[in-house]
């Protein structure tokens, strides 16, 4: 009998009909009713799932009498209970480095955005606000020479830090929760504490990923600290943020603007963020290039096989289960 596999969000159509020669293919539609029901009921008998952005724990994976691995179309993985895969013996695997440099290029994107007033400016202008030479009021802050403080100096966040030394002479700080010197060292980013880097930093750029430790790690107190014409910017995941603390500092202008792809809830649909235009609002495509998600889908294809033909995958997230 052919193994059974769930694919349970959008999925490249490609792959997919190699998924489908392989195996059983289900594929879950969320418009055919409640999504964790389909899933409770589909998981049953399932050797493995592939997909991105659904959560996944016992509430919806508890019926897995057989389910080998979950492969996430994703690096972040804050979607899973991975306690919970451990205890049922359920690997997880991602899709770390092919999607770091667009992810790195959409951050950089954000940053100059946000800086220049792109978003803000492009509205005024196509709603005929050009009437005559610009003022202050459409000034922006300039990036070459500036310091740029990234929070998580992993592989996204060395990859903003290269965009900023080597393309705009930036000097570079950084904070993590251990120092990273082999990264650090080429491109002379200093280490620094959290509080120092917001405090010296013209650009914030978080990058980290979402855990224990990350979850808030921005604040009313945090955003205090900020120069008041610096730019923050998050590429990371919503919950690093308390984003209601930074629509704060936004309306009181603590800090000059902000670029987001990312938000507590998504998709954003309604949010006091909307009526800003020091805030530039993308809905969360860091990597979400053609190139990219192919990279992505493939390389989730390949932890799935490796997985159902008794390979290990590449990409663990969880390989011991002890
Ligand atoms: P990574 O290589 O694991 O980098 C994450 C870095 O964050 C690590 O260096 C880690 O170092 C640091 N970190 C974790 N917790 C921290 C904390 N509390 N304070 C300071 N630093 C902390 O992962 P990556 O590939 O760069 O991806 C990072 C994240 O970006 C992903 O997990 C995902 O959530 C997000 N992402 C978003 C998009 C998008 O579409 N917007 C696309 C791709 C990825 P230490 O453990 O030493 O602190």
């Amino acid at each position: 009998m052919r193994k059974k596999v769930i694919v349970f969000s959008q999925f490249d159509q490609e792959i997919q009909a190699r998924l489908a020669s392989r195996y059983q293919v289900v594929v879950l539609n969320p418009k055919a009713g409640d999504i964790n029901q389909q899933i409770r009921q589909e998981v049953i008998d399932a050797d493995a799932m592939i997909g991105a952005g659904r959560l996944l724990n016992e509430s919806n994976l508890e019926p897995a009498q057989k389910l080998k691995i979950i492969s996430s179309v994703s690096v972040g993985y804050d979607n899973y209970d991975v306690q919970y895969l451990n205890q049922k013996k359920i690997w997880l695997s991602n899709t770390p480095h092919v999607l770091t440099e667009s992810t790195a290029d959409l951050a950089f994107t954000l940053l100059m955005s946000a800086a220049r007033k792109v978003a803000s400016l492009d509205q005024w202008t196509k709603q005929g606000e050009w009437k005559r030479t610009v003022g202050t009021a459409q000034f922006g802050q300039d990036v070459f020479g500036k310091t740029l403080g990234v929070i998580g100096l992993g592989n996204i966040g060395a990859a903003i830090a290269r965009r900023g030394f080597y393309g705009f002479n930036m000097n570079i700080i950084y904070h993590n929760r251990r120092e990273k010197l082999d990264i650090a060292q080429p491109l002379n980013a200093q280490y620094k504490s959290l509080e120092e880097l917001l405090q010296q930093s013209d650009f914030v750029v978080v990058a980290v990923d979402l855990n224990q430790d990350s979850q808030a790690l921005m604040g009313k107190k945090e955003f205090a600290l900020m120069q008041k014409h610096a730019v923050f910017i998050n590429i990371a995941r919503g919950s690093v943020v308390d984003e209601q603390a930074l629509i704060e500092a936004l309306q009181q202008k603590q800090i000059f603007a902000a670029g987001l792809d990312v938000y507590q809830r998504e998709p954003l649909q309604e949010s006091p963020l909307f009526q800003l235009d020091n805030v530039v609002t993308l809905p969360h495509i860091g990597s979400a290039t053609a190139e990219t998600r192919k990279k992505m889908a493939e390389l989730a294809y390949q932890n799935l096989i490796d997985a159902l033909e008794d390979r290990t995958p590449r990409y663990l997230v969880n390989s011991n289960f002890n």
